[in-house]
């Protein structure tokens, strides 16, 4: 079974994630709780290369296929099998983050998107939680993260305006209104564990 977090900077992801895999571990399932870009070691260097400043920033069309060939592999290295073995699998984003960051955010074109879904994808998550947060507010959180000692500053695409971030947000809104099925949407500005909470009794829906 494949559930999806979905949401903005900030929205509590990290959170709900190890949330909804003590839900599940505890109902003794195997849980394989994974995040994108990245999820496998070469995914996990693409991801690099697309959140790095040290290079010039890659157009909209090289940062979709990037995502896009960070997520071939991790679809075929970790999410398939583990699907046909029979877990769990929880991801901290997947296409609709396409779709909503290099889709509306930066305006390239949804049926060139839905056309590598299509290709390079071919599989779609159950069910999808999007962790909905004002950009503001959002940003308020990530700059304790960003901060704090250790921490590595905000990434490239972090270091966005709030316009590009109000795209995103509304472009998850509009996947979440037109496949109202699939999407749960959470109000991710309520305490991180009331927002874990929600998002527990919505997988305790599928769990059962
Ligand atoms: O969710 P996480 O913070 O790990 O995502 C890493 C960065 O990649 C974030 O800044 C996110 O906004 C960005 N991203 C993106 N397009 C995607 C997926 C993630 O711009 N399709």
């Amino acid at each position: 079974r494949f559930v999806t977090l979905e949401g903005g900077e900030g929205a509590g992801k990290s959170t709900v994630l190890a949330a909804l895999r003590e839900f599940l571990l505890a109902r003794g399932f195997e849980v394989v709780s994974t995040r994108e870009p990245g999820g496998t070691p070469l995914a996990e260097q693409i991801r690099g290369l697309l959140l790095d400043t040290h290079h010039e920033p890659p157009a909209a069309e090289t940062e979709l296929l990037l995502m896009f060939a960070a997520r071939a592999q991790h679809v075929r290295e970790v999410i398939l099998p583990a699907l046909q073995r029979g877990a769990w699998v929880i991801s901290d984003r997947f296409t609709d983050s396409s779709y909503a960051y290099q889709g509306a955010g930066r305006g390239l074109d949804a049926g060139f998107i839905a056309e590598l879904e299509r290709r390079v994808v071919g599989i779609a998550p159950e069910m999808t939680l999007l962790l909905d947060i004002g950009v503001a507010h959002g940003r308020e959180r990530t700059r304790g993260r960003d901060l704090a000692p250790g921490g590595n500053g905000p990434d490239r695409i972090e270091r966005e305006q709030d316009q590009f971030f109000e795209r995103v947000r509304e472009g998850f809104l509009a996947r979440a209104r037109a496949e109202p099925r699939r999407f749960r949407v959470i109000d991710a500005t309520r305490p991180v564990d009331v927002v874990a909470g929600q998002a527990v009794a919505c997988l305790r829906e599928l769990a059962e």
